[in-house]
């Protein structure tokens, strides 16, 4: 997708989960009436799970100029001239402050307002709690207006409602009257969270290698690195970087290239292998049948095989309306082709898990691939009927 850009401005990983829409910003008006309005900040805003008003107010506060929030109208606008460039990288420092788990990094957290008044960034990924700099004049802007009630999260309500209006000229629907539009705005990052009823408690298991791999997936089961400053390449990359780059690579050298990283047992290194090759989207279900050796070679482990069914599912996730409707020929040609066996789909069929995909995507996958699965489940009793295969 153009114009989308990693959320963390420390990862150039192509595949880094978490995008948002590159900020634009339009300069309207003249003289003392100058004013850069933002057309994109609910699209961008609503990649990162919060309401557009406080990427808005950090802004303000940060160029010293006044905001116009006007949550209603959908307007976003600061006054005076501001190059986009510089708004991108005022973003950049929202997101560090106010999004990014400040132990972990990853964007998927909370907000909440503790009892105490101060505010807390809840982590999905890590579990931790993480403080917000409360200094800034942000963290006074949300105290009067909380981060919208979501559904089924009964924490957060008691912290949410306070009718306080707000404090910059026509902001007040903020918090009263358009609930439905910020359940639309917390609603992907949200639902993930919090309506969730597969493995987020189970997942919780709080040692440091559940919580490196828990990091892993989320970030689209490739990589990511915690500290990370100037990092050096990532051999997940490098390997992406190669097939691209290399069209034609044989199965062999591509397998080679992955030895050389040492990426040759790692199951998550099949992710980045299938969706590097199977990004035509007409030709996913044939390429399966010339493909399969390379699919193969990494192992074929549980994990293995669990990685390749992901890595399906992403590249379906990344095309869903070509792909969707051909999960169920994707799958049985990864069946036909004996790369994915029986027992790691029928274990996969039970239920959607955001392991590699998001939740909803993950949710449609199963129903489109649901006359496989149901196919599958059949054969196998008639196999154990007849004791034959
Ligand atoms: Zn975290």
């Amino acid at each position: 997708m153009s114009g989308q850009i990693n959320i963390r401005r420390d990862t150039t990983d192509q595949f880094y989960r978490y995008k948002m829409p590159r900020l634009q910003g339009k300069v309207e008006g003249k003289g003392n009436g100058i004013k850069t309005v933002l057309p994109n900040i609910i699209d961008v805003s609503r990649a990162l799970s919060r309401p557009p008003a406080y990427a808005t107010k950090f802004f303000g506060s940060e160029l010293g100029a006044q905001v116009n929030i006007d949550d209603k109208n959908e307007k976003y606008i600061v006054n005076g001239m501001h190059e986009v460039p510089k708004l991108q990288d005022l973003l950049f420092t929202f997101i560090d402050k106010y999004v990014l788990c400040g132990n972990c990094k990853n964007p998927e957290t909370d907000l909440i307002i503790t009892r105490e008044h101060s505010i807390i960034r809840r982590c999905m990924a890590c579990g931790q709690c993480t403080d917000v700099d409360m200094r800034h004049r942000l963290s006074t802007y949300i105290i009067k207006n909380p981060p919208p009630k979501e559904k089924k999260g009964g924490q957060h309500a008691s912290a949410t409602t306070n009718g306080n209006p707000a404090q910059d000229g026509g902001s007040s629907e903020a918090n009263s009257g358009d609930d439905k539009d910020f359940e639309l705005l917390a609603g992907d990052a949200a639902n993930l969270r919090l309506d969730d009823d597969d493995d987020w408690d189970i997942q919780l298991d709080m040692s440091e290698e559940a919580v490196a791999e828990r990091q892993r997936v989320l970030s689209g089961g490739i990589k990511l690195s915690a500290g990370g400053e100037d990092e050096e390449a990532d051999p997940y990359d490098l390997l992406g970087d190669f097939i691209k780059a290399n069209r034609d690579a044989s199965d062999r050298e591509i397998f080679e290239k992955a030895q050389q990283l040492d990426l040759d047992k790692k199951h998550r290194a099949l992710v980045v292998v299938i969706m590097c090759l199977f990004d035509e989207p007409a030709s996913v279900v044939k390429n399966v049948a010339k493909r399969d050796k390379i699919l193969m070679a990494f192992g074929d482990s549980d994990k293995h095989q669990r990685a390749i069914i992901g890595g399906f599912e992403r590249v379906i996730e990344a095309n869903m309306d070509k792909l969707l409707p051909k999960a169920p020929a994707i799958f049985k040609a990864l069946f036909d082709e004996e790369v994915v066996e029986e027992d790691a789909f029928l274990e996969w069929g039970k239920k959607p898990s955001k392991k590699y995909v998001d939740k909803e995507a993950a949710k449609q996958i199963h129903r489109a691939a649901q006359p496989f699965i149901t196919w599958l489940e059949e054969a196998d009793e008639e196999d154990s009927d007849e004791d034959s295969a």
